[in-house]
């Protein structure tokens, strides 16, 4: 059947600024060595599998969730080792969370503020709540800078600043004391958006405690769950219970929650998968290190960001290889010529090593 046109009246009734985005775009990546979503190549062991395929067959899909969400909320604080004093609430992905977030202060005139390049999701959620978005320049070496990142605070008043810890895509920390700047001149709201928290050298958690307007966002994406969907927000009891009011109910499947909560039974096998990628990025960046023609930046991730010469025809000249990554160079004119990399198997790694040394 061919689609029709929309009508001039449907036209009309839809917002004028949705019809002009695009649509967050996912590459096709069929029977290719795929590493541009910063996914864990690893799949369940066999054994697990099996396992968790009886308990998801037991569950009750005629049913709502029910109290088994509760369990996973504190499954998911103990793990994270939780503040006392602090909540958590649960989304579908970090994603949902970013919403809720920015439709929990869509306040006429609010903003949202943050470090770019940095995750798409902050200035598309701001956009579609009405809220503002205001990108502070990363410096050239891709650090935080400090003086503009002040200076935007004090003039534009963020309800939401983020800083995702370590950054998507430049795979860096950032310094703490500027952090630190950063939440005192907040007038509103700081998330430390740590997704890649297994990969990264450090965590913020311990430090949130001193502060009442810091949220702490994971994900389970990152750690081997990406399929899944299931973010978490971690921040002050009172700021918590009002943000969770903007959730819809029931947003976390009973298959999301059962996965979640066995993947937590058994975290000791994603925390190993997760040792072997932190050794596979440190043998994949002395690799990169040493190729002509690349710059490999340090990463705190499951990613690796590069420069070639011409990140265009690199990027199509790997995909022709079979190799998929992310070509950023227009996310933002500091990542002119610039490629991601997500640290995949080791034999995937070799794949890509191969890949680019051809391809450049
Ligand atoms: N935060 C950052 C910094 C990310 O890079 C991503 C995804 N790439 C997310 C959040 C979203 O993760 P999720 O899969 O939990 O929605």
């Amino acid at each position: 059947m061919i689609s029709k046109p929309l009508t001039t009246q449907l036209q009309k009734l839809l917002r004028s600024d949705v019809q002009s985005m695009h649509a967050y775009a996912i590459q096709s990546a069929a029977g290719m060595v795929k590493l541009d979503a910063m996914e864990n190549p690893y799949p369940l062991p066999a054994h697990l599998q099996e396992v968790l395929g009886q308990r998801l067959g037991a569950l009750a899909l005629n049913r709502y969730p029910d109290g088994r969400v509760n369990d996973l909320r504190h499954a998911l604080a103990d793990y994270a080792q939780m503040p006392e004093g602090f909540d958590i609430m649960l989304g579908n992905g970090s994603d949902e969370l970013i919403s809720l977030l920015a439709l929990a202060c869509a306040i006429p005139g609010a903003s949202v503020l943050a470090p770019v390049p940095g995750f798409v999701m902050y200035a598309m959620s701001a956009q579609l709540q009405g809220l503002s978005f205001i990108g502070v320049p990363l410096t050239a070496d891709f650090e935080l800078d400090e003086t503009a990142m002040l200076a935007a605070i004090a003039e534009q008043q963020p309800a939401i600043i983020y800083l995702a810890y370590p950054n998507n895509p430049t795979a860096n920390l950032w310094d703490d004391e500027v952090i630190e700047k950063i939440i005192l001149a907040a007038p509103g709201l700081v998330v430390l958006d740590e997704a890649y928290q297994p990969f990264a050298s450090k965590s913020y958690i311990d430090r949130i405690v001193k502060h009442s307007n810091v949220l702490l966002m994971r994900t389970l994406s990152k750690f081997g769950l990406a399929g899944v969907r299931l973010g978490y927000m971690m921040g002050p009891k009172a700021l918590i219970a009002e943000i969770d009011k903007v959730r819809p109910p029931y947003n976390i499947s009973v298959l999301n929650c059962e996965c979640a909560l066995f993947a937590l039974e058994h975290r000791q096998v994603f925390a190993a998968q997760a040792k072997e990628l932190i050794a596979q990025r440190e043998w994949l960046q002395s690799a990169l290190a040493n190729m002509a023609g690349v710059k490999a930046w340090h990463s705190d991730a499951n990613m690796i960001l590069l420069r070639v010469d011409d990140a265009a025809k690199t990027f199509d000249a790997m995909k022709a290889r079979g190799v998929l990554v992310k070509n950023v160079s227009k996310m933002h004119e500091l990542l002119a010529n610039c490629l991601r990399v997500t640290v995949g198997s080791a034999q995937e790694n070799a794949q890509l090593l191969a890949a680019l040394k051809d391809s450049l």
